[in-house]
């Protein structure tokens, strides 16, 4: 299975990030076989990025989009528009949304079937907050989350699963190495009850929440772990660089 690393911008950045594609490359050579670059950076960004990112062989993705089609949503973008700019991928559920803007599991799932439905491949997050672990509830939680914010219909062939505790991002801690090996397990098999083995082995399961270049080795030699969704250490082409070594390495 290829690795994924994608980096979420968030809110961050201005039009002549165009450039960080390019500067990606430069510090970290071509290389398809193992590897996927994802870089997923504001709205407005989308289709000036796509072009630039095309010749590095880097994929963009979006941040969310909408579950309609069109309509009068302002401020939305809908899964059609941001597959319109070339865009692959859209990011669905990060615990931003989810606590910020209102994503239930239930829109959330209606987001994923657009997006598909749109030709995009959703990278749908999920992950417990601090008290949740504190309870030992983190494999509950995950697995509702999942039960719920995939849709019924989905397609398992074009799904991406990114496993992110809310008290792990951007806050420099981080789950120990057996307790992502053992979210990332449960996972699967929950992936596997719903999807069947053949597509649940396929199925990228990434791990978020504080990812840097000094723990991406260890994080991402887990068997399950295939990629890293990145906030901060993602801004700067060089982490992300050192952290797309790393997973080389692992
Ligand atoms: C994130 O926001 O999805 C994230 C993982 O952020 P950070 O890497 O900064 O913890």
């Amino acid at each position: 299975m290829k690795t994924l690393i994608a980096a979420n911008w968030k809110m961050h950045g201005n039009l002549d990030w165009v450039q960080k594609p390019a500067e990606f490359r430069a510090l970290f050579p071509q290389n398809h076989d193992t590897i996927d670059i994802l870089l997923c950076p504001p709205a407005h960004m989308l289709a000036p990025m796509t072009r630039a990112a095309a010749a590095c062989n880097i994929a963009i993705g979006a941040q969310n989009c909408h579950d309609q089609v069109s309509g009068a949503f302002t401020g939305e973008m809908s899964a059609e528009m941001v597959a319109e700019t070339g865009a692959r991928y859209v990011i669905l559920g990060h615990s931003e949304r989810r606590a910020l803007f209102g994503d239930t599991d239930a829109w959330i799932a209606a987001k994923t079937r657009a997006a598909q439905m749109a030709g995009l491949i959703p990278i749908i997050c999920v992950g417990e907050s601090q008290a949740q672990r504190a309870a030992g509830q983190a494999e509950e939680v995950v697995a509702e989350q999942l039960a719920k914010s995939i849709p019924t219909d989905a397609d398992g062939d074009n799904l991406v699963i990114a496993y992110e505790p809310v008290w792990a991002i951007g806050t420099g801690l981080t789950p120990t190495i057996e307790d992502i090996a053992i979210i990332h397990d449960h996972i699967r098999g929950c992936l596997t009850t719903r999807f069947g083995a053949k597509t649940a082995d396929k199925i990228q399961i990434l791990y978020g929440g504080s990812v840097k270049p000094e723990n991406a080795k260890a994080i991402l030699a887990l068997k399950d772990v295939a990629g890293a969704l990145i906030g901060g250490a993602g801004l700067e082409m060089k982490s992300l660089a050192a952290i797309a070594a790393a997973s080389e390495q692992a």
